[in-house]
């Protein structure tokens, strides 16, 4: 497939040539290695003068079409697919950052990612501060001489405020600093940070590339020259994706597009009805006219995403009770599946965090994220009516 073509079509349409059986849909290829012809050809494979699949470890036909789908849809040069989400953020920043390095964060970025920050990067000397999200003056400052990546995601989970992405893209070229943006909960049929000026573009694939909670993956897109050097790192660190994942997300890509036009239609009527509801002190979603930062997500994003935030009255202890009356559903720890799934992100996804910590990035005692799925929204919206009510 090809530039030219749409988004729904390349997501479709994009596939690693049949073999001599002429399959309609490209099969599992199960496969640790691959034969040479011979000897000669196997020199070749291996000086990188011809190009072919040599050892799963480097590439794979399912890998393949999913990261050629990837790059397409959004808009990159050039990629790899990795075995998780987190694979692909340890992998995008170990691969491109030496010891002395320093990295500039948006301040709300995944609990791990948060970990790898500051618990494993450091000891190879590699440093980072972390910014506010709404203090974009501050960002520059923070800036240093040996500041070679800037790393951010926007919505942030689960605060879901939004980061400009054509100032920090401008910001990022000035300086000549690397900008590689987190697009998990967006996807690129939400939002493509490539076309505002980033160099790289990660994702966990188990989120909602995925979308059926089924599978663990991740990838990484980007500039050639640094795809290049990341390639390198992961051939011989070995984070590569499995075939059948591979190929499970290549699969769930052909219904992206229809998929987050639904779960962003149920989460807006999700967020509409807990606004109106008595017992919510307060909810968020990019696309509430009440969203602090609506117009700047109705000028990058598509649509407003699946995720939701609120606060119940009565704080933490309500919280949990309605969180425990919860009948459909799912009290679990994954977000862009076709369930959908409550989570409370201070005991779980960002315990790890201290208390000022999780306040700083607006995760208040008492906030529930609501990762809107694809069942019918009276049916969800009956399930968080009935468990307000409960809960009381
Ligand atoms: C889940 C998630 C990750 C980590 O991905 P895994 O596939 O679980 O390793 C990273 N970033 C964001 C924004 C996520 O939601």
């Amino acid at each position: 497939m090809s530039k030219s073509k749409k988004f729904e079509t390349n997501a479709i349409r994009t596939q690693v040539p049949r073999t001599p059986l002429r399959e309609h849909s490209v099969p599992l290829y199960m496969t640790s290695s691959f034969v040479f012809d011979d000897a000669e050809q196997a020199r070749a494979l291996f000086a990188d003068e011809i190009p072919g699949n040599i050892y799963t470890r480097f590439s794979n036909p399912n890998n393949t079409e999913f990261v050629e789908k990837m790059c397409l849809l959004e808009g990159a040069e050039d990629g790899i697919a990795t075995a998780s989400g987190m694979s692909a953020v340890f992998t995008s920043m170990a691969a491109l950052l030496k010891s002395g390095d320093h990295l500039l964060v948006s301040r709300s970025v995944f609990g791990s990612t948060h970990q790898i920050l500051t618990m494993i990067l450091p000891k190879w000397g590699i440093t980072h501060s972390y910014a506010d999200i709404d203090k974009p003056k501050e960002w520059e400052a923070l800036i240093q001489k040996n500041t070679k990546m800037i790393f951010i995601e926007t919505p942030s989970n689960p605060a879901l405020d939004i980061i400009d992405l054509e100032w920090i893209g401008a910001l990022a070229k000035e300086h000549n600093i690397i900008l590689n943006v987190d697009n998990a909960f967006s996807t690129p049929y939400l939002q493509q940070p490539i076309s505002f000026g980033a160099d790289i573009v990660i994702h966990s694939g188990t989120k909602f590339l995925d979308g059926q909670g089924r599978t663990i993956g991740g990838v990484i897109v980007g500039r050639k020259d640094l795809i290049k050097d990341i390639r390198f790192f992961a051939r011989h660190s070995g984070p590569s994706l499995s075939p059948f994942n591979a190929w499970i997300l290549s699969k769930s890509l052909e219904t992206l597009s229809v998929r987050m036009e639904r779960h962003s239609e149920n989460a807006m009527k999700l967020a509409q009805y807990l606004e109106k509801h008595s017992e919510i002190e307060m909810v968020k979603y990019p696309f509430l006219t009440s969203h602090p930062q609506y117009h700047l997500a109705k000028k990058q994003m598509k649509l407003g995403g699946g995720i939701v935030t609120f606060v119940v009255k009565g704080g933490i202890d309500r919280g949990r009770t309605f969180l425990n009356s919860l009948q459909m559903l799912s009290h679990t720890a994954n977000l862009g599946d076709t369930r959908s799934i409550a989570t409370h992100p201070a005991s779980t996804t960002h315990s790890k965090l201290s208390e000022a910590e999780r306040v700083a990035v607006g995760i208040l005692p008492g906030l529930i994220r609501i990762s809107v799925g694809l069942e019918h929204i009276d049916d969800i919206i009956a399930d968080v009516e009935q468990a307000l009510e409960q809960s009381k």
